[in-house]
């Protein structure tokens, strides 16, 4: 059963293969291919774009970008609200797609889609709100007044991981405040942000306003867009690595800078929790995404009292799951992006049973085609394993057991990262407590998601600079004009 061939090669006949620049798709000589996980077969190709392409893409947003900030902002947020209307419409498609050059299962596909749209309705409604402020000086006389303006030019590179919502996370902010933006996808999964993009022209959104390059050469790409002084803002999500590096590029012309990187969350689950809702919530902080989110839960951090319990019923709940292609009828687990990710949660794995660690379920690369990873519990994991110190990015949940909350806390926050961490209590007094001392941009109290359109999504410490979705997520494509006044 699933979806049929036919439906699969209409999905893909519908997407637009070029780059789009100034409103016109593009094609290229050279192409990429564009692989499904699932199967290791070619799905499609697309343009590959050289970096002179990559400035072509520039020039069009910078020459669109002065009309599109003295848009109104109510039509500048009808824009994105058409473009929500549409993606709401065709969230099946836009699902199937996902599944296909990402390899999450349908289900989680068609969650992205209502999660990754409501970016573009929350900022349609936020575009309306941008305002400064007025006030008496302290010594009187003087007014302060404080303007909200476009930054200008954004350059947005995204990763594989959320096709659609990486894209919306970063255009609906960028497009409410006024500014023109350049995306680049990931090589992996260009489909749906060139999807996206056909949809917000079909919305109305004027020539040059959103300019979408897929390349293979992400880095000689880059570079240019980067060092050019007519871009104002460089929004990155990906590794931690990347983004040190893009921040040293961003140096040279002083570019303002959004970072989401990598993470490496704990899960912490004290003596007094609910353990049937903190294995629930393991599930959705480990699994979603086949651990391959940036707020995956990374190190299970369980008080000793309730360690064995906790881990047979999370090793029985992830050994059922149901392997395989994801738009087949009840997959929960699809592949992993491609054949290093394979490698790369095997050594992770290896390594940590190589330091003494026991595996409750799962353990084994599964025989291709397709890069399948099962679902896997590990018990008795030194700290120094890597699969402690490393985001996994995979179906691996690592188990240790403290003592008192201090150490908990301390084990919790003993990592570079501090994108997310997870808390499972009963008592709000240690609830909140820990809250505070988490050294992490979120918390997730009694629940293993925290991802929101209305919430200051982001991290502290390796994790990244800046947040996405919210009032805050806005701000960050805008700057503050302060005029003074003497009256
Ligand atoms: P990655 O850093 O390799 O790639 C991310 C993007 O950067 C891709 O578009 C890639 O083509 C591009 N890129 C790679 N090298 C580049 C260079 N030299 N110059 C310019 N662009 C370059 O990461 P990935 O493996 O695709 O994604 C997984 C990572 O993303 C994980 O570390 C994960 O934690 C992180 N992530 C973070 C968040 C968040 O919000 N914090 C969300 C999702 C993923």
């Amino acid at each position: 059963m699933g979806v049929s061939q036919d439906r699969i090669d209409q999905v893909l006949a519908a997407v637009p293969t070029g780059l789009l620049i100034g409103g016109r798709w593009i094609d290229t000589d050279a192409t990429i291919k564009v692989e499904n996980p699932a199967t290791g077969e070619v799905l499609t190709q697309v343009a590959d774009a050289s970096p002179e392409q990559g400035i072509a893409a520039l020039d069009a947003a910078v020459a669109a970008g002065a009309e599109w900030a003295a848009t109104d902002p109510r039509a500048r947020g009808e824009v994105l609200r058409k473009a929500f209307d549409l993606v709401t419409e065709r969230a099946e498609d836009i699902a199937l797609l996902m599944t296909l050059e990402m390899g999450k299962p349908l289900a989680e596909a068609r969650g992205e889609v209502t999660y990754g749209g409501e970016f573009l309705r929350w900022f349609s409604e936020e575009a309306v709100r941008i305002s400064g402020r007025y006030s008496v000086a302290p010594s009187g006389g003087t007014r302060l007044l404080t303007m909200k303006q476009p930054v200008g030019p954004v350059y947005a590179i995204t990763p594989w991981n959320f096709p659609l919502a990486m894209g919306t996370r970063k255009l609906g902010p960028a497009l409410a405040a006024g500014c023109p933006v350049v995306v680049k996808p990931a090589a992996q999964t260009p489909l749906t942000t060139l999807a996206l993009a056909a949809i917000l022209m079909e919305a109305g959104l004027p020539d040059g306003v959103v300019n979408v390059i897929t390349t293979s050469q992400s880095g000689a790409v880059s570079g240019p867009i980067i060092a050019d002084p007519r871009l104002r803002k460089l929004t990155f999500t990906g590794s931690t690595p990347v983004g040190q590096k893009l921040i040293e590029q961003s140096a040279q012309n002083v570019l303002k800078v959004s970072m989401e990187l990598g993470g490496n969350a704990p899960f912490l689950v004290f003596g007094d929790a609910d353990l049937d809702a903190a294995v629930d919530g393991a599930m959705l902080a480990k699994m979603r995404n086949i651990g391959e989110a940036c707020t995956a839960a990374n190190r299970f951090i369980v008080h000793r009292s309730v360690a064995d319990e906790f881990a047979a019923k999370l090793a029985e709940k992830m050994g059922a799951m149901t392997i395989g292609r994801g738009w087949d009828d009840g997959v929960q687990v699809g592949p992993l992006v491609d054949a290093k990710a394979v490698e790369k949660v095997t050594e992770l794995v290896t390594d940590a049973t190589d330091q003494g660690a026991t595996v409750l379920t799962g353990g084994k690369a599964v025989d291709g085609p397709g890069y399948f990873y099962p679902p896997t519990v590990l018990t008795g994991v030194p700290t120094s394993a890597k699969v402690f110190r490393e985001e996994i990015f995979g179906p691996v949940a690592p188990i240790i057991t403290f003592d008192t909350d201090d150490e908990g806390i301390a084990l919790a926050n003993d990592t570079e990262y501090g994108l997310v961490a997870y808390a499972f209590t009963r008592d709000v007094t240690r609830a909140l407590t820990v809250a505070e001392r988490l050294e992490t941009g979120m918390v997730g109290l009694n629940q293993g998601i925290v991802s929101n359109p209305a919430a200051p999504f982001g991290g502290v410490k390796a994790s990244g600079l800046g947040r996405e979705g919210g009032a805050e997520g806005i701000d960050e494509y805008l700057e503050t004009k302060y005029v003074g006044i003497k009256l």
